[in-house]
């Protein structure tokens, strides 16, 4: 094969305890998924469909060590979001609910950086929040942990510190529309694919960091990530 120009790179992630690495597909991302975060962004938490975004698969950070993200252009409000990763191992389409964690292939800790300022332009403008939220390096990720080997985790503090201090602190047990009712919904409209990541969306505490930080984040069971903003 020899391709016009230099093809992409697969991005990947790592998988605790084994030498194969996970690759990324695409990655969607679910909004407002914890009410105190609906709240906080000035909605009311409801149990409407959950509604889904994306970011290309050139997002994804590999932050099983310590990583680095670079501060992007073009904002002054540059967040940290803290999320259950769920990393799709299985395709389908029209999933059921009751069988939607048998296309599960792990978990991991990451985080869905948003240019703040960008997004809610766009939001309040009804434009699309791709400026927003559909960067490069947008989304660091830590190691995948196999549902073979850890199960599925429907309860576990999530938090995000930075700089040491306390930003973020919840439970994934608060998510409004749990992993399986997002698989299931999600695969209505789109085919799911094996390496596809689902971003289940993230808990109150969503603030801006600068360039030096060092975030930390975890959720019981699935180890942290340490992710540190550069110029
Ligand atoms: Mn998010």
């Amino acid at each position: 094969m020899q391709y016009a120009v230099p093809p992409p790179q697969l991005p990947t992630l790592s998988v605790a305890g084994r030498d194969e690495r996970f690759p990324v597909n695409r990655i969607f991302c679910v909004g407002r998924n914890y009410a105190a975060h609906a709240r906080e962004m000035g909605k009311d938490p409801d149990r409407d469909p959950p509604f889904f975004f994306m970011k290309p698969a050139n997002a994804a950070v590999d932050a099983t060590q310590k990583a680095t993200v670079p501060y992007p252009p073009k904002t002054a409000n540059y967040h940290h979001e803290i999320e259950l990763v769920v990393a799709i191992g299985k395709g389908g389409r029209d999933i059921p609910v009751d069988g939607a964690l048998e296309h599960v292939y792990g978990y991991a800790v990451g985080l869905d950086m948003t240019r703040r300022d960008l997004q809610l332009e766009a939001r309040d403008k009804g434009r699309p929040w791709e400026f927003g939220k559909s960067f490069a390096l947008s989304a660091p990720v830590g190691t995948v942990h196999r549902a073979q080997d850890i199960g599925h985790p429907s309860e576990a503090a999530i938090s995000l510190t930075v700089n040491g201090q306390p930003r973020q602190a919840s439970d994934i047990a608060k998510l409004i529309w749990s992993v399986s009712e997002c698989i299931a919904h999600l695969s209505e409209y789109e085919t799911l694919e094996p390496g596809d990541l689902i971003m289940t969306g993230t808990p109150e505490g969503v603030n801006a960091v600068v360039t030096g930080d060092e975030m930390r984040g975890a959720i019981h069971g699935l180890g942290e990530i340490v992710v540190t903003v550069t110029a």
